[in-house]
């Protein structure tokens, strides 16, 4: 289960207090070049007229990046991909980004509305025009010569989900039913999976670089540093302005902003300045509300969904550095070969698994496409991660089965399980994940012509 959105609207006063988001020196990332990463430096204006809105640990945004995307696309793109994927509803865009025929006016701080971007939308809409982005697309990769190995060439970065290991019961992904019983937690899944998973996608010729190899933090800032931070965001929210909270409230403020906000920046730096994969995969594993961690309540649901990148609510929307974000995203037109990926990989992990498709209730999610598994939200990761992103919620931890299939651990072969035999849990979610890249890759790059 995916925690509600945690940006609030946070109105900063200047000067901002930008964080530094430094890549991780532990773990050692995988395949990491020794040159440090040269940070992209933030040029904030010194002086801006109004309070900015921006996310937890959000950065000022550049508009002037924006200026290379000027006449890349027409119209009807950009304001398909804004409606059906990346605004909620209507109102999320109302006043912040108006179109016309000639060009798109976005607000560049939702609290000035007289400074606007002026994006001029592609005038020859038949003229080809390639969007810079560090990502390629299949049509751009080298053409493909062994059949056997349709994802050579391809560089892809796996991002096991969550912290794990000491820090699995901070960031909440942890429950375990007595001592005789192997716990239950989410970063230890995702890295086993990560492991399987890389093996898998190397045979079949791709580039792989893991996000993170062990069960600890990419981000050097602990919950320690960031309360300063969590006692602004509280304040921030406060209808009262109120500056004094419970020591407590603070220091789980300061533990999510660790863990999620600082975590995911972290990673979102290794993957856009070092690694700059093609694609990206999230892998994780989803739970429903299981209170008490050690005597947690199962549920009898199982069920799978993956999430493409978008319905960003009106709140999200007036965040500056959001909504910069997504228009890096729709600008590089990122969701075109997002949404046919995770229909891919969803295709084949619902075979592989045997999971019903999951269902938003809430209006996080937005339906996206035909395939019932498939899904469009604004979460830190598939935003910030400025390429394709395939982000996966398979299996729910608290349901009997997974807890037994934990137990069973990662053992070789196949074993009977219910009325089937089947892989480990962890090795069953990566070959999934791997036919999917198969199969698309393969079917795609197949009538590839070389460029
Ligand atoms: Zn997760």
């Amino acid at each position: 289960m995916q925690a509600p959105p945690v940006s609030l609207p946070l109105p900063l006063p200047l000067p901002l207090p930008l964080p530094v988001l430094v890549p991780a020196s532990e773990p050692k990332p995988e395949a990491a070049p020794e040159t440090p990463v040269a940070l992209e430096s933030i040029k904030a204006p010194l002086e801006l007229p109004v309070p900015v809105r921006l996310a937890h640990l959000g950065t000022l945004p550049d508009w002037s990046r924006l200026e290379t995307y000027q006449r890349t696309i027409t119209r009807s793109e950009f304001e398909t991909a804004l409606r059906e994927v990346y605004a909620a509803d209507d109102a999320a865009i109302e006043g912040l980004i108006d179109i016309t025929d000639g060009g798109a006016q976005i607000r560049r701080w939702t609290e000035l509305p007289s400074d606007v971007f002026e994006l001029e939308f592609k005038p020859f809409p038949e003229r080809p025009a390639v969007p810079k982005r560090y990502w390629r697309p299949f049509w751009a990769l080298p053409p493909l010569t062994d059949p056997e190995r349709p994802l050579s060439g391809i560089s892809i970065s796996i991002d096991p989900g969550h912290i794990g290991g000491a820090y699995a019961k901070q960031e909440g992904r942890w429950y375990q039913i007595g001592k005789d019983n192997l716990p239950v937690m989410e970063g230890e899944m995702a890295l086993l999976t990560a492991r399987y998973l890389r093996t898998h996608l190397e045979q079949l010729g791709a580039d792989v670089t893991l996000v993170r190899s062990v069960n600890a933090p990419v981000t050097r800032l602990r919950s320690k540093d960031l309360r300063d931070e969590a006692r602004a965001i509280l304040t921030a929210s406060s209808p009262k302005g109120s500056t004094f909270f419970p020591r407590s409230m603070i220091e789980s403020t300061a533990d999510r902003l660790f863990c999620v906000s600082s975590e995911i920046r972290s990673r979102g730096e290794l993957i856009n300045q070092r690694f700059q994969p093609d694609l990206v995969l999230c892998l994780h594993y989803n739970a429903e509300a299981w209170g008490d961690p050690t005597k947690p309540d199962f549920v009898p649901r199982n069920h799978f969904h993956v999430l493409i990148n978008g319905c960003y609510s009106r709140s999200e929307m007036e965040n500056d550095d959001e909504r910069f974000e997504m228009l890096l995203r729709l600008l590089q037109r990122i969701d075109g070969y997002e949404l046919p990926l995770a229909e891919a990989v969803a295709n084949s992990l619902s075979r592989a698994s045997g999971l019903e498709p999951y269902t938003y209730t809430g209006t996080y999610a937005k339906k996206i496409g035909p395939n019932p598994y498939v899904w469009a939200r604004n979460l830190l990761a598939n935003r910030v991660y400025t390429c394709p992103v395939v982000f996966l919620e398979p299996y729910v931890m608290n349901n009997e089965e997974v807890h037994q299939r934990v137990q069973m651990g990662d053992y070789r072969g196949l074993r009977k399980i219910g009325y089937t035999y089947r892989r480990n849990i962890y090795d069953e979610y990566a070959t999934g994940v791997a036919k999917g890249l198969e199969d698309y890759f393969r079917e795609v790059r197949s009538n590839q012509s070389p460029r």
